[in-house]
């Protein structure tokens, strides 16, 4: 990386917000690039069907993502497959993000690194994780045809993600630590009305045992105390996300005490020509339809902030 390759836009992260934001700015005509360290898609593209993406009645994470990735380069976003390892002078002018494939300047920059499945850290989790363990129905759902599975969670991700799994299951069992789901209401109606759905309520999954491949759940009633063992096939897990913010030490001033970005309306962080996007914001709402709104604004805002930059200065 020389000097001369100063971007006006760097993206953090290829999800939705990532991509939007490097749609809209390579269509204002700023210097762009996009840094995500796998396939460009985040979250969404671990989702077997998107039904609430206005205009797209219906379709997978993947091909949404691909389509996403195609209007973002058609427009001049650049992308560069790398993991950010941080980034340095963040409060100056000339922004360096540093990267395990080389160093970027850039005048301002767009978190979008989304968050990840935060695990449920029981004995058996880590061990057992790939030989029945998963955080994925869409990658892992297909290698448990006719088997039982186990579902931990109450949100939208368990209730959505147990549907899809009937697919593949015999039976799914949704284990939740309330009597109530989180999930939204036409979420939890489909699952009800699943035959192969059923629920456990009031119990939380203590462990995760078998040998060499998941056989059972170490289950306790949280009202009774009262423990038991539920035999399965396999075990999901969606109790929620975690942001992805751990490159940002040093910039910890961006963060909440959850990890998360506060932003204003403008998508603007505390640090002047640091914006942030998606799901990393704290924020209520984290759809595909809310990043993609961020992005679009993170990155109009940033175009505003390039007209404004001069070389003086740190
Ligand atoms: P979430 O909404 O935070 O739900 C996490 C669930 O896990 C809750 O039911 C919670 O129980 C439970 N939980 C948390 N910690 C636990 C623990 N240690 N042991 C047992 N259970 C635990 O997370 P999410 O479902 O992954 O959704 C994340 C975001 O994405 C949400 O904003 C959601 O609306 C959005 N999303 C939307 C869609 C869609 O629109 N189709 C699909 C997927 C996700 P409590 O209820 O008791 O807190």
């Amino acid at each position: 990386m020389s000097e001369q390759q100063l971007y006006d836009v760097l993206i953090v992260g290829g999800g939705p917000a990532g991509m939007t934001a490097g749609l809209y700015a390579g269509r204002a005509n700023l210097k762009v690039a996009m840094i995500e360290r796998g396939m460009p898609g985040g979250q969404a593209s671990t989702t077997h069907l998107i039904e609430n993406f206005p205009g797209v009645e219906s379709i997978d994470g993947p091909s949404l993502a691909m389509i996403m990735h195609k209007q973002a380069t058609d427009f001049g976003c650049e992308m560069i497959t790398a993991e950010v390892e941080r980034i340095e002078n963040i409060e100056g002018k000339m922004k360096k993000v540093i990267t395990s494939r080389g160093e970027y300047l850039t005048k301002t920059i767009v978190l979008t690194p989304g968050a990840e499945p935060k695990k449920l850290g029981v004995p058996g989790e880590d061990e057992l994780r790939g030989r029945g363990v998963s955080y994925c129905a869409t990658c892992d759902g297909a290698f448990f045809r006719g088997k039982e599975l186990v579902v931990i969670g109450g949100g939208d991700s368990a209730v959505e993600e147990g549907i899809y799994l009937t697919r593949h299951a015999s039976k799914v069992t949704i284990i939740h630590r309330r009597d109530q789901l989180r999930a939204q209401k036409i979420l939890q109606d489909r699952a009800f009305a699943n035959e192969k759905i059923s629920f456990i309520w009031d119990t939380v999954v203590e462990e995760i045992a078998g040998e060499n491949k998941v056989e059972k759940v170490l289950m306790k009633n949280v009202k009774t105390g009262e423990t038991s063992e539920y035999p399965c096939d396999g075990v999901f897990i969606y109790v929620g996300m975690k942001p992805n913010t751990d490159f940002l030490t040093g910039a910890e001033n961006l963060l909440d005490e959850s990890g998360y970005i506060p932003t204003n309306a403008k998508m603007a962080t505390k640090i002047p020509g640091v914006f942030a996007a998606g799901d990393v914001r704290d924020t209520v709402l984290r759809q595909v339809v809310t990043a993609t709104g961020d992005g679009a604004i993170a990155a109009f805002y940033a175009g505003h902030y390039v007209e404004m930059w001069t070389e003086d200065g740190e």
